[in-house]
């Protein structure tokens, strides 16, 4: 386009991974030595190279570079800045790239999870430990948390976005690099310092950013995007006079080098009058999750600041609405200059999908809905376009964006009267148990007749190289149902007889028919679609492939009753139902954006539900509800904290409640840092709930003692993230510890979460001695005389 006002476009950061995921490829070739550093570092020179390419045949002008990462962008910023704890041994000058990889996943290369989806721990074991891993916000990638001192000190420790810059300078191409703000990284990472905030640490950090930027200057930058997501959570005042601090000394750091300041994940909020006044010479604001705060930045904003509009979600794979969202912008931009506005997403497009064209398998109308990272790209450029030129010079692209909108609205695919009908029909009493927990623990304790402490596992035993194979082929089509039938079978017996041999008293079948506790649900409900090569990074190597929620949910048919009974056919002991709770397969999804996320979730609360209550028909005795992702979905803001537990209990109660009092509902979290949503935990009501709290030594217990958790718990006593096999006396020592916490009869005992990324070699002599520990303290508690709290669920003795 030859024009002269023509609105600039900015993609702030597109995905890294590639095409076919080649940037995991190269890492994983690396890291078991079959490939050199030099043809990793070649990957991501050409995934760079095609990445600006496309950028700029597709039309954006604000092409970032420095958004690659070989690992985690939060990881490149601590390298740059000279923040390498001292455990990785590095002295100074460059940092080697195996130290690079150290910091991130340890230098025995040991990371395990629970779920590519999920939570990360880092491995004991030999050798130098990684560092932890956290969520971005509140999206599903993890980010390496830095570790700073209260004595740290900076040093510029690499040239990475000058390199990225000079790089894309050769292929002709300008760009506008990215670089975390100072404050963002500050405020994420932790200190070994108690009670210290890393944000105090800022006048140290500014001298390394200031030298940095006058080095891009230097090499010819003329704006630099720095993103300060940080500015969309609460803050506290010292906070906000950092920032106040920070863009003061930068933006002097060297002239005509222009800042892009880009905030995302939601509004400013009561941060809009900060990010407003900071002499930046442009704001990026989110309008897509606070389309409220175009007109405040707007009026707040000096008139020579650019303001970069947010407009196209860049966290969700939907197509937009164009000309709908011309038409919202419209009033108020109308009356202001055309070189103050830029076109962007609502955020960096990391979170997304690279290319649509890829799914050559997806339903057509479904697909005619969606854009991915590429679509979206195109997307703002149409926005610009119309803006600057006027709308009857992208008519077309705007009339086909609005029929499918269009399309999508009215269709059969997505709306459901039946489903509609039952969510209107949901009542007071679909959200609770017939009684009390007091009342029905009692009616269980006789249907079930445990044994105090009981022993039981979270639910996936280990997926061996065999049972991802014959999965795989099955998928495949390469082995036939019944051979696969017979295999799932087998594996099943195997398990089943092998838990009644080492003496657990709740057995399990072992999940072995299962690829991803989400995808698994999503693939048997209606209203899920998935895709082919539709990758995002959750954390390094590590990408998933969210289920895309397009339509109302529904459950044609029961999807885990055929192995729950197989499985409870082969044994008296009660096998548990293994079910995902709602809110997981939610958080874990792309979901609608034509409904509320509560509205998604209580559909697919009712499909859980339909699920416990043929699973209690079938004769299901105990059904566990995983809610591994409930945590994750705080909403970034505190004040909104409330709404979302409120629906995302009702969630779990909806789906669990309609059985009859002698059902026991078990549900697991996968974590242990229940404190500021103990209450919401409470109310879930569940009769027993299994979490993690070996590695912390019981002490994130204190939740559940404080505010008088009144149901069960098994608080994991053996670590699965580890390949260490736990001694008995270290397991009794653990539930010594919950026992200063909780009462004789809430305790179960169990492991840490599902046992799928371990070895039987491991779990064998673990869970043996996991028995031995109960069977001990069953013992020394009889011998010691039942005490009178003790009794209160479980006929002891
Ligand atoms: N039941 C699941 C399993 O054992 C739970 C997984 C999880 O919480 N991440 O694998
Ligand atoms: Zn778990």
């Amino acid at each position: 386009m030859t024009v002269s006002q023509q609105i600039p476009v900015a993609t702030l950061g597109m995905p890294r991974i590639g095409r076919r995921r080649e940037l995991k490829f190269a890492l994983e070739s690396y890291w078991s030595r079959k490939s050199s550093a030099a043809d990793l570092l070649r990957t991501g020179k050409v995934l760079r190279a095609s990445s600006w390419g496309e950028q700029h045949d597709r039309g954006v002008s604000k092409i970032p570079s420095n958004d690659f990462s070989l690992y985690d962008h939060v990881l490149d910023t601590a390298v740059m800045v000279g923040a390498v704890p001292s455990r990785y041994g590095w002295n100074g000058g460059e940092v080697p790239l195996d130290v690079y990889f150290a910091m991130a996943r340890g230098n025995q290369g040991q990371t395990e999870d629970c779920e590519p989806t999920g939570h990360e721990h880092a491995a004991d074991g030999p050798g130098v430990t990684a560092m932890e891993m956290t969520k971005w916000f509140d999206t599903n990638y993890h980010y390496i948390v830095p570790e700073l001192d209260d004595d740290q000190s900076f040093t510029l420790s690499s040239a990475k976005p000058v390199d990225e810059f000079l790089e894309a300078k050769t292929l002709g191409i300008h760009t506008r690099p990215v670089l975390l703000g100072p404050i963002t990284f500050l405020k994420l990472a932790k200190s070994p310092a108690e009670g210290f905030n890393p944000v105090a640490l800022l006048p140290r950090l500014l001298p390394v950013y200031e030298q940095l930027l006058r080095r891009l200057k230097l090499a010819g930058a003329d704006w630099v995007q720095i993103d300060e997501p940080a500015l969309v959570l609460d803050l506290i005042p010292n906070e906000r006079a950092a920032f106040e601090s920070a863009y003061g000394q930068l933006s002097k750091a060297a002239p005509e080098l222009k800042i892009m300041l880009a905030t995302y994940f939601g509004g400013l909020e009561d941060n809009l009058e900060t990010a407003t006044s900071l002499p930046v010479a442009g704001l990026h604001v989110d309008l897509v999750r606070a389309p409220e705060q175009l007109e405040m930045a707007g009026r707040l904003a000096p008139k020579d600041v650019v303001l970069s509009l947010g407009l196209i979600d860049g966290r969700n794979v939907w197509r937009a609405n164009l000309p709908a969202i011309l038409d919202r912008i419209k009033p108020v931009v109308a009356g202001w200059s055309l070189d103050r506005v830029e076109i962007a997403p609502s955020c960096s497009m990391l979170h997304l999908p690279l290319d649509l064209r890829m799914e050559t398998a997806l339903d057509a109308n479904i697909s005619s809905w969606l854009a991915f990272a590429a679509q979206k790209t195109d997307e703002l450029v149409v926005l610009a376009q119309a803006l600057s030129q006027g709308r009857e010079t992208v008519a077309d692209v705007l009339k086909a964006s609005t029929e499918a909108a269009a399309a999508r609205a009215t269709s059969a695919k997505v709306h459901d009267p039946l489903v509609e009908g039952r969510i209107a029909g949901i009542d007071d009493s679909m959200k609770q148990r017939k009684s009390a927990f007091a009342a029905r623990s009692k009616v269980q304790a006789s249907a079930l007749s445990l044994p105090p402490f009981p022993t039981t596992t979270i639910g996936s035993f280990p997926q061996t190289s065999q049972v991802r194979k014959a999965r795989s082929a099955h998928a495949k089509g390469e082995l036939s149902y019944v051979d696969y039938d017979a295999f799932v079978k087998k594996e099943i017996e195997t398990v089943v007889s092998w838990q009644e041999e080492v003496g657990l008293d709740v057995l399990v079948h072992g999940e072995f028919e299962r690829n991803d506790m989400v995808q698994h649900f999503g693939e048997q409900l209606s209203g899920f679609a998935f895709t082919q090569h539709a990758w995002v990074q959750s954390y390094g190597s590590r990408y998933v492939r969210p289920p895309i929620i397009f339509g109302d949910v529904s459950r044609p048919n029961p999807m885990t009753v055929r192995w729950w009974q197989f499985a409870q056919s082969l044994t008296d002991k009660p096998v548990k139902g293994m079910l995902t709770g709602p809110v997981t397969i939610l958080n874990w999804s792309f979901v609608r954006d034509d409904i509320p996320r509560s509205m998604a979730c209580r559909q697919i609360a009712l499909a859980i539900r339909d699920e416990v209550i043929d699973l209690e028909r079938s004769g299901a005795k105990i059904i566990q509800i995983d809610e591994a992702a409930f945590r994750e979905g705080l909403p970034l803001r505190k004040s909104e904290w409330k709404a979302y537990l409120d629906w995302a209990v009702e969630c779990f109660r909806l789906a669990s409640t309609a059985v009859d009092d002698a059902t026991q509902i078990h549900t697991h979290m996968c974590y242990s840092e229940f404190n500021a949503i103990i209450d919401a935990i409470a109310e879930l009501d569940a009769d027993v709930i299994s979490i993690e709290t070996s590695r912390s030594k019981m002490e994130l217990l204190d939740a559940f003692t404080s505010t008088k958790y009144p149901n069960e718990i098994g608080p994991g006593v053996y670590d699965i993230h580890s390949p260490r096999v736990p001694e008995v006396a270290e397991i009794s020592a653990l539930i010594m510890l919950a026992r200063e916490r909780l009462s004789d009869g809430q305790l179960w005992v169990n492991p840490d979460c599902g046992l799928k990324t371990r070895k039987w070699e491991d779990i064998r002599p673990a869970l043996t001695n996991m028995v031995a520990a109960a069977r001990a303290l069953r013992k020394k508690v009889q011998a010691e005389g039942v005490s009178a709290d003790a009794a209160h669920s479980r006929a002891l003795f």
